[in-house]
Parts: C-alpha cells; structure tokens; sequence
C-alpha cells in the first residue's frame, strides 16, 4: 500500500529538540494529535486537526480513524532527534535544482548515498556552475526534506493537503525555529 505523507520539519536541519516530551506535549495541547496509537510515537488526529491542516478543492472524504476496513487514514507520527540529520524522501521526488544556477542534478541519488555515507555534512558542487551550497539548499519542489526531527501524517497525497499558516506560527513561537513542509 502506498504510504503518502504530509512531513513537517524545522527550516534549519541540524536543529533538534529540546527534550522527547516537549512536542508531543505541545501538538497535544492544540489538539493536532489525540490519543497515542499501539506504535510507540504514533497518535490518532485530534479534535483540531481539520483546523490546523487544510484540505483542497473539494474535499475528500477524509478518514481520521481506523475502520472495519484496511483503508489507510490519517494519523501522526513523531521522529524526534534522530542521531544525525536524516533525508527523507519518496517515490515521487523529484530531481533537484541548484539553488544558483537551476540546473538539474539528475545524479542526485548518488550523490545523496555518497553524502550521507560522509556524515552528511559535506557540501554539493553543481557540475554546471561550481556553486557549492548544502543539499537542502537545492529546489527539491518540496518532495524531499532533511532533519534530525519530523512530524509525519500519513495517508495525505501531495497538494492534498498543507499545514495551516498558524500551526507553523505555533512550532515557530515555541521553538524558535521555522519550521516548513514537503510531501513525501
Ligand atoms: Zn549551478
């Protein structure tokens, strides 16, 4: 079954939390997520969940808890503090662009097993223009993201679905970091 996610991540990638409670405490608290699932750091969506995520165009029927059937529906999962910065990806990402000059990197998921096998730390030099800036620094369409801390909700198609302007205000102000989202 395909697993589509929604993914919300803090903009600076080496950022991690403070603690492990702290998020799962604060997504609680505005009713993003509900009760905790079996996996551990799973949750169902909670009462304001429609209110803090927004839904396109004519809206599907949206299934927020399990059923009798095997359909998918959206529910939260929280990775907190990985041990380093982690790239997230999925079947549709789509082939980045230098952030200089545009040209695609079509060898980029060499060049991501290569930098990741590196400690994730070394810069990317565009073969076309030579500008060297950090892989997230790259047009990634938001279909790809990097962190050590993610938000996922699952069973949300790309454009289907985006965060509401004040649950990214709300990560902001208790954090202090931005945060932004990239479908997965
Ligand atoms: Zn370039």
């Amino acid at each position: 079954m395909n697993n589509a996610l929604l993914v919300l991540c803090p903009d600076e990638p080496h950022w991690t939390l403070p603690d492990d409670e702290s998020l799962k405490k604060l997504l609680q608290s505005i009713q993003l997520i509900g009760d905790p699932l079996k996996s551990e750091m799973q949750f169902l969506a909670g009462e304001k969940f429609l209110d803090l995520i927004a839904f396109m165009g004519c809206s599907p029927e949206i299934k927020l808890e399990p059923g009798d059937d095997d359909r998918p529906y959206c529910h939260v999962r929280l990775i907190l503090g990985t041990a380093s910065i982690e790239f997230h990806s999925g079947s549709q990402t789509h082939t980045p662009r230098c952030p200089h000059c545009r040209s695609p990197v079509n060898d980029w998921k060499r060049k991501i097993s290569a930098w990741l096998e590196n400690g994730a730390e070394a810069l990317w030099s565009c073969e076309a223009c030579q500008h060297k800036a950090e892989p997230w620094q790259y047009n990634w369409r938001k279909s790809a993201g990097f962190g050590r801390c993610f938000i996922e909700i699952n069973n949300i198609f790309p454009k289907e679905a985006k965060p509401q302007q004040q649950l990214l205000d709300t990560l902001n102000s208790h954090y202090g970091v931005g945060w932004h989202y990239f479908y997965q």
